[in-house]
């Protein structure tokens, strides 16, 4: 029954009429002029689920979670009305607003705005609106194996600030959901809106119908995951392209970067990266990590380890030269990340510059650099780092066009056998 409910709001889960979502919202939905100089002008994102007038864009918060909330409310566990309790959550450090936040077409797939809603649109939200942040930024130890062990060996101090006695590193993050404006996300990947729009229906089984037929809302909340940031050192010193800042932008790998798999050198990289950013901070700069939610490169774990296997299978063993060939063949593309949209983050941040750039990847780089933010040095990963089940891929990337400061792998030696088989 649906009779003591208010015209916009939903029924309970599982009861009533299904309301489809392909009509005009109402008129209480507050507007978003994307790119616009101050929040008000610019105005909140709201994907609530819980009062529909209110919705100024397609989809709803947390990325892929939003998934399990409707599996929280469809278990009777979580009422569709509950509103967040913010008391407290405010942000530990401020970030911005920097004047890429209002440059056109500079940031198009997170919300600037996203982690200072309750401060900036203080006045919707005490006129009901339902506005959650899609940023929070916190502060963190974070202890590594791979810290300690250069303590012990000499490569690194601990001084009390940036690094402490325990192994511990100090850090400011920050978890960023995806809020995507798609006039802008269509314009870097050279495609149209309407183009864009019909292919994501149609790609999630036509999970959002509003993008195809309400083209007058610009903004899409996807649900993918997210991204996160590592500072090491003073969020603040991002700015200044005077201070130096060593960053790496890491692709999430969960068989390396957790478990520790040999296969590939995602987590040495990323844990040399913190090595160096640590490094950069105690000499007066600034280090940063920006961790995205793209397991093995963009195509889900399911499909990388489909593609482990093909490798270690194929006549010849497992060879640098068969390397892209064999994920192609499986997922159709060599690599689904797209970097297009991975530069926003930093410039989030108002990052200028980044004098040490910890990544060897050439799409990296040319998004970064295309995007306006200049590139000092490019640090690769030490060659005693690369694990021996790795070389296959190292090798294959140099030979792709991935930054090296030595020799580019040639033809012979790509065609040499160098993965391990499986079961040995
Ligand atoms: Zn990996």
């Amino acid at each position: 029954m649906t009779s003591d409910l208010s015209p916009d709001a939903l029924p309970p889960a599982s009861s009533g009429h299904i309301r489809l979502t392909s009509h005009s919202g109402g008129l209480d939905a507050l507007p978003i002029r994307w790119g616009a100089p101050t929040p008000a002008e610019r105005g909140p994102v709201v994907g609530t689920t819980s009062r529909r007038s209110h919705r100024n864009v397609i989809g709803t918060h947390s990325g892929s979670y939003s998934v399990y909330r409707a599996l929280a409310v469809a278990a009777g566990a979580l009422s569709r009305e509950h509103r967040a309790d913010l008391t407290d959550t405010a942000p530990t450090d401020v970030v911005g607003p920097h004047p890429q936040w209002s440059e056109p077409d500079r940031i198009v797939s997170l919300d600037p705005w996203g982690a200072v809603t309750s401060d900036v649109f203080a006045d919707r939200l005490a006129a009901g609106h339902d506005i959650r942040p899609t940023i929070a930024i916190t502060k963190a130890h974070v202890i590594l194996p791979e810290i300690a062990d250069a303590i012990a060996q000499g490569r690194l101090r601990p001084d009390g600030r940036f690094l402490l006695d325990s192994g511990a590193a100090l850090v400011t993050k920050a978890a960023v959901e995806p809020v995507w404006y798609l006039p802008g996300v269509a314009q870097r990947f050279g495609c149209t809106e309407a183009a864009l729009r019909r292919v994501l229906f149609e790609e999630t089984g036509g999970m959002y119908p509003e993008l195809v037929t309400r083209s007058d809302l610009e903004v899409f909340l996807p649900p993918i995951g997210g991204q996160t940031v590592y500072i090491f050192g003073s969020a603040t010193d991002l700015v200044n392209p005077e201070v130096e800042l060593t960053a790496r932008v890491h692709d999430e790998c969960n068989g390396s970067d957790v478990f520790g798999s040999d296969i590939c050198t995602c987590r040495p990289y990323l844990t040399h990266a913190i090595e160096e950013c640590i490094l950069c901070a105690q000499r007066g700069g600034v280090g940063l990590v920006a961790y995205s939610r793209k397991e093995g490169r963009a195509l889900g774990e399911v499909t990388k380890f489909l593609v482990y296997n093909a490798r270690k299978r194929q006549v010849g063993g497992d060879t640098a030269e068969q390397y892209f060939a064999r994920t192609e063949c499986v997922a159709g593309v060599q690599d689904m990340r797209f970097q297009e949209l991975m530069p926003d983050v930093l410039h989030w941040l108002g990052i200028r510059k980044i004098h040490r750039l910890v990544s060897m990847s050439n799409m990296k780089y040319d998004a970064i650099t295309g995007s306006g933010i200049e590139v000092g040095e490019r640090v690769n990963i030490p060659d005693e780092l690369i694990p021996a089940d790795a070389q296959v891929e190292i090798d294959a990337k140099m030979a792709a066009g991935y930054f090296t400061p030595g020799q580019v792998p040639d033809a012979a030696e790509l065609g040499k056998a160098k993965g391990r088989g499986l079961g040995t």
